[in-house]
C-alpha cells in the first residue's frame, strides 16, 4: 500500500522552501519588506479551521507571516447553530440569493459579536477580520487605539441583498479597509478598498506533487476507473456550487462521450446547509455507478490532490462564486478546467486560454464534450493555467500584499 502523504506532524515549511518556485529575489524581497515591519503583530480573525477556501488560505499564510518575522495569531470565533444558519442565510443573501427577512436573525447575529467579543483580546497592531460572520469584531476597537483594522471580504458583493449588506454597513464604516478578491466587488463605502488575489500553497498536502502510486491507490479506494475519462468537482455541498447542474451537464456527456462523474465535497462547521444539499446529491447520483458523491472528512487534502491529479477536466460550475480556489487548484495541476463566469472565476479561467467559461448547463457539457474530444488543446489549456497560476494566484504573493499593506497602513515607507 502507497504511503498516505503525511499532514501530521507538519514539516515547518519556510519561506525559503519557495525558492525553487519563484525565485530567491522575490523571497528576499519579502524578508526585506517583513523587516521594516519589525515589533509589529498580527491578528486573523475567520469563523472555522477547517473546510473552505478561508481556513484552507490562513492555514498556509500565518506560518510564512510568522516564518518572515511578523507575529501572527489567527482566531476563530465561537457560536452556535443559530449563529450558523444566520451568517450562512447572511452568505447567500450577499451573493444575491432570494433572503427571507427574519427580524430575529439581526439579534442573533448581534449577541454572537458581543459574546466573542468578551471572549476575545485586540492587543495586536493589525487586525484583519474575515468575511462577515466576526464583522462585528470592530466594536472592541477603542476609540484612540492605535491598531488597524481591516475586513477581509472574500466573497463577491457586488449585487448583494441591500438590507443585510446595509446591517453590516454599520460595522463596515469603522474598518480603515476592506480588501477584495476582484475589481468587479467594489462597493461606494467610506473606507479604503484594496484588491488582494487569494491564493493556493504549491507546497501543502492539497497541491504539492504526489506518488502515482498514491494516485492510483485513491482511484481504487472509491471504485473509480483510471482508464476511463474522470470529470471532477470539489466543492462543499453547497445550492450555489451548484451540484445538481454539475449532474445534468455530465448526463448530457454521457449521452454522446463515455465518462466517469466525482463530486467530492464536506462539510464546513460555519456552513449548516451541507447535510442536505449532499442528501438531494446523493439522491440524484443514485443508480449510475459512474457518478461517484465522495463526503470527504477535513483531513482529506492528499486525497482531493489525488482526485484533481487524476481528472481528465475539473469543472466548477458555481451559480455564484467568491474567488474559487478549487479553480485555482485544478488549474495549477495543469488540468482543463470548464468553469461558470461568475465572482472571481474569470479572472482565473480566461476564456479559450486558460480554461473554458461557461453561463449553463449545456454549455457545460458542450464544452466538456469539446475538451474530451480536443485533448491537445485542453492540455494547452492546463499548461496555460499552470503559468496563469504561478503569476498571480500562490500564497507568497498574498503574503507579499500582507507586508505592503501593513507598511501603508502603519505609515511606513514600502
Ligand atoms: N475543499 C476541501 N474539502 C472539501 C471541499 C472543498 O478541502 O470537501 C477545499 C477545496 O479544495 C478548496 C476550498 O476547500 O481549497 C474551497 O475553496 P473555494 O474558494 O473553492 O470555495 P468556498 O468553499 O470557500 O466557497
Amino acid at each position: 500500500m502507497a504511503t498516505r502523504p503525511a499532514t501530521l506532524p507538519p514539516k515547518v515549511i519556510t519561506l525559503d522552501d519557495y525558492i525553487p518556485v519563484i525565485g530567491a529575489a522575490e523571497i528576499e524581497e519579502m524578508r526585506s519588506l517583513a523587516r521594516r515591519l519589525e515589533g509589529r503583530t498580527v491578528k486573523m480573525v475567520n469563523s472555522t479551521a477547517v473546510g473552505g477556501g478561508v481556513a484552507e488560505i490562513l492555514n498556509r499564510l500565518v506560518p510564512l507571516m510568522q516564518d518572515v518575522g511578523v507575529p501572527t495569531r489567527w482566531d476563530v470565533i465561537t457560536g452556535g447553530e443559530d449563529f450558523f444558519e444566520v451568517t450562512k442565510g447572511f452568505h447567500n443573501a450577499l451573493h444575491g440569493a432570494p433572503y427571507e427577512v427574519r427580524w430575529e436573525a439581526f439579534d442573533i447575529f448581534k449577541a454572537y459579536q458581543v459574546q466573542n467579543r468578551q471572549q476575545m483580546s485586540f492587543e495586536e497592531d493589525f487586525i484583519v477580520i474575515h468575511d462577515p460572520q466576526p464583522i462585528g469584531l470592530i466594536e472592541a476597537r477603542g476609540n484612540g487605539s492605535r491598531a488597524h483594522w481591516v475586513w477581509r471580504c472574500h466573497i463577491d458583493v457586488s449585487k448583494p441583498n441591500p438590507l443585510v449588506w446595509n446591517f453590516l454597513l454599520q460595522y463596515l464604516k469603522r474598518y480603515e479597509a476592506m480588501i477584495i478578491s476582484s475589481p468587479s466587488f467594489t462597493r461606494p463605502l467610506p473606507i479604503s478598498q484594496y484588491l488582494f488575489f487569494p491564493s493556493i500553497d504549491p507546497l501543502a498536502p492539497k497541491n504539492q506533487e504526489l506518488s502515482e502510486e498514491f494516485t492510483r491507490e485513491t482511484l481504487e479506494r472509491f471504485s473509480i476507473d483510471p482508464k476511463r475519462p474522470i470529470l471532477t468537482q470539489v466543492s462543499r455541498f453547497d445550492r450555489l456550487k451548484d451540484p445538481l447542474g454539475v449532474i445534468r451537464a455530465y448526463k448530457l456527456v454521457r449521452k454522446y462521450s463515455d465518462c466517469q462523474l466525482v463530486l467530492a465535497g464536506g462539510g464546513a462547521k460555519d456552513d449548516p446547509e451541507g447535510v442536505q444539499v449532499l442528501a438531494e446529491v446523493q439522491e440524484a447520483a443514485a443508480n449510475d455507478p459512474d457518478i461517484h458523491v465522495l463526503d470527504l472528512p477535513p483531513w482529506s487534502a492528499p486525497e482531493i490532490n489525488a482526485l484533481q491529479c487524476a481528472s481528465t477536466i475539473i469543472i466548477q460550475k458555481s451559480l455564484q462564486e467568491g474567488f474559487g480556489l478549487t479553480v485555482t487548484e485544478g488549474l495549477w495541476k495543469k488540468k482543463p478546467v470548464v468553469a461558470s463566469a461568475v465572482g472571481g472565476i474569470p479572472l482565473q479561467v480566461i476564456h479559450k486560454l486558460t480554461g473554458m467559461l461557461v453561463h449553463s448547463v449545456e454549455g457545460t457539457a458542450y464544452q466538456i464534450r469539446y475538451l474530451l474530444s480536443n485533448p491537445e488543446i485542453a492540455r494547452r489549456l492546463g499548461e496555460n493555467g499552470h503559468e496563469h497560476v504561478k503569476e498571480n494566484f500562490l500564497v507568497t504573493r498574498n503574503l507579499k500584499r500582507y507586508l505592503l499593506l501593513f507598511l501603508l497602513l502603519s505609515g511606513a515607507p514600502a
